[in-house]
């Protein structure tokens, strides 16, 4: 049985995150997986190279736009192969075969009837290379996804006719409840689809960095819309429209993508494919997002985790483990160095790195470093038994994508490797003439640790060849079926030493993130503070305390800012001739209802400042730690407009 992985390909705008690395960690230990398990396998990633942004950052960095994208995409491939990723191909949207079955999948549509020309007036996000049609912008003017200003553009385009496939996309969806994974993403697609599709528009007259129409059409003046030359990808890199080889690995058993690009991999992609006549893909398993101490990352804040700084700090594949192992799959995730060093020291160092230490140890003292298996299932049936049960489990997780539950399961076989030294305490039995039992309780940890590496190999692929190699044997689909699947025990050992795999980590690695604050630090005060009693440098006189100006305020009316996952829309009555306008970014924590005549705390002397178009003439003070946001308010209730201070 074949198994076809992907990621997305990686838009070449800028360079590669935290999020890009955890996407690709994912894909290449499913990948790893599905090879250990003797299934053949193709894993792809590579790069996204078109579009009118591209052709803008070229210019803006005065280089010829393929000399550009050659640049970045270089810098993927080369993370990627310092990261060890295990990819069969890195595709690049700029390669010829890709531009080939991209006019070949256009023409195929066409001649269908599935694309025909029109006009296409729209108001456009340069940003997003999105059209968006004036019911989903915000106040009529900004975009929806990223609140810059979007401008009408009427242009000659051709349509897919998306509109067709809503029926075919929601029967696809109810008969294949496991194609959107996790399955809680799947509502939000049903629901977009059940709103009606309106047909895509899949090219563009603006900008020229992009795949020619095909040759068939004669129509030059047009380029391919990117959504549609990316999404093909997929099947380009097998070969589609030319030599069509590796089409047998069609379809992917999975695409993994992030939630952000969901809705195109979910709607748009299996659209194109029905047009094609081509399967659909098993699987789409969208996860989510990363912030850094729960802050987002932006390059404005300087808190980016770079994946090459953190995997040069902390080792690669302790990253890997880290972020497999954190997050379930498709909730958002948090990078903090110290649930990262927690995890290195409690799980990697205590329950993997002591385990192997003590064989190690055990074997020296007891027998010389060579161990015999040959009386472990005499005195240890029980807990051959319990690590069987565990191991037999694995497989379940990887088809549900849920590798953090398969860390988590696998770890259960270290505790009983861990275990058993602490109940049968060996080196008693090797006082008092119980040697046999003695070594049947290190033979049994020594092949726990062996099926445990086995299973731990597609996450820390270096780090198990390590741990294998100190036991004298090989990762491999041949021990894979013997050891794991057929659940022999391994006849003997011979152990070698090998330095602890783990330090512990004591203090962080890097820097810390500059801690957000309400104005930018002054210079001085940039500098990492390591406690949290600095406070006392930065006193000030009562005086500055009330330049802030502060009030008692009652909400008297509350809405949602459509379009918007943050902002709240409020009147606040501050006792003054009409109540302020304030656009508050609470949204997740406040529902317009709890709000309705309730009092607030707010500073009333801000510069107005526009959110997403809207004035907002004040702000809301709030306290928030890990567990959520919640407003200051006063303790009892005050006339609007009473001074705080
Ligand atoms: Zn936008």
């Amino acid at each position: 049985m074949s198994k076809y992985i992907t990621t997305p390909i990686y838009y070449v705008n800028g360079e590669a995150h935290i999020g890009h690395a955890y996407t690709t960690f994912i894909a290449d230990t499913f990948a790893r997986y599905h090879r250990l398990k003797g299934e053949d396998t193709f894993f792809l990633t590579g790069t996204d190279e078109h579009g009118q942004k591209i052709e803008e950052s070229a210019q803006k960095h005065n280089k010829p736009t393929q000399e550009f994208a050659d640049e970045i995409s270089a810098t993927f491939k080369n993370l990627w192969d310092e990261f060890g990723i295990s990819y069969d191909k890195f595709i690049r949207t700029t390669d010829e075969e890709h531009k080939r079955g991209v006019q070949k999948a256009f023409e195929v549509m066409y001649n269908k009837g599935d694309i025909y020309k029109d006009f296409y007036e729209g108001h456009y996000c340069v940003s997003c290379e999105t059209f968006f049609p004036e019911t989903q912008l915000v106040d009529g003017e900004f975009c929806p996804d990223c609140g810059r200003t979007t401008s009408v553009v009427k242009e000659e385009s051709y349509f897919f006719k998306l509109s067709n496939y809503e029926e075919k996309l929601l029967q696809y969806y109810e008969e294949h409840p496991e194609f959107i994974m996790p399955k809680s993403r799947a509502n939000e697609v049903i629901n977009f689809v059940k709103g009606g599709l309106r047909d895509l528009s899949v090219t563009r007259t603006s900008f020229t960095w992009g795949v020619k129409m095909p040759e068939s059409i004669h129509d030059d003046k047009h380029v391919m819309y990117v959504w549609l030359d990316a999404l093909l990808n997929y099947v380009t890199a097998l070969g589609y429209g030319g030599d069509e080889a590796k089409m047998n690995y069609w379809p992917a058993d999975v695409h993994f993508v992030g939630k952000d690009i969901l809705r195109f991999h979910a709607i748009y992609w299996p659209a194109f494919l029905m047009s094609l006549d081509l399967p659909l893909p098993k699987h789409i398993g969208a996860h989510g997002w990363w912030t850094r101490d729960g802050e987002k990352m932006s390059k404005s804040k300087g808190n980016v985790v770079h994946p090459k700084e953190v995997a040069d700090a902390y080792g690669v594949e302790n990253l890997r483990y880290f972020m497999l192992r954190e997050v379930p799959f498709g909730q958002d995730g948090d990078f903090s160095q110290r649930a990262f060093i927690d995890r290195i020291n409690s799980e990697l160092s205590n329950d993997l790195g002591n385990l192997l230490n003590r064989i190690i140890g055990m074997s020296g003292k007891y027998s010389n470093f060579v161990i015999d298996s040959k009386d472990v299932t005499k005195y240890h049936a029980k807990e051959l038994r319990a690590m069987d049960e565990i191991l037999d489990s694995l497989d379940t997780y990887i088809q549900k994508l849920q590798p953090h539950r398969y860390l988590e399961e696998l770890w259960r076989v270290f505790a009983i490797g861990n275990g058993v030294i602490q109940e049968y305490e060996p080196w008693v039995k090797m006082k008092n003439n119980q040697e046999d039992e003695a070594l049947a309780t290190v033979a049994l940890v020594a092949n726990v640790l062996a099926r445990a590496a086995i299973m731990l190999h597609p996450v820390m692929p270096e780090t198990t060849k390590i741990i294998a190699d100190a036991l004298s044997f090989e990762i491999n689909t041949q021990s894979f079926k013997k050891l794991v699947q057929e659940k022999a025990l391994l006849d003997t050992f011979t152990i070698k030493k090998v330095p602890p795999l783990f330090p512990r980590i004591d203090e962080p690695l890097m820097e810390e993130a500059p801690k957000a604050e309400p104005n930018p630090p002054k210079k001085e005060e940039k500098k990492v503070q390591k406690e949290s009693t600095k406070e006392q440098d930065n006193l000030i006189e009562i005086g500055q305390f009330f330049e802030t100006s502060l009030k008692v305020g009652t909400v008297v009316e509350a809405e949602e800012v459509p379009k918007s996952k943050k902002l709240l829309k409020l009147q606040v009555d501050l006792g003054e001739e009409k109540p302020r306008q304030v656009v508050a970014g609470i949204k997740e924590f406040y529902s317009p209802a709890d709000l309705l005549n309730t009092q607030v705390c707010v500073v009333a002397n801000l510069k107005p400042a526009k959110l997403m178009g809207m004035i907002s003439e004040g702000m809301l003070l709030a306290a928030k730690d890990e567990d959520g946001l919640c407003l200051v308010r006063p303790e009892k209730p005050k006339k609007a407009g009473t001074p705080i201070g």
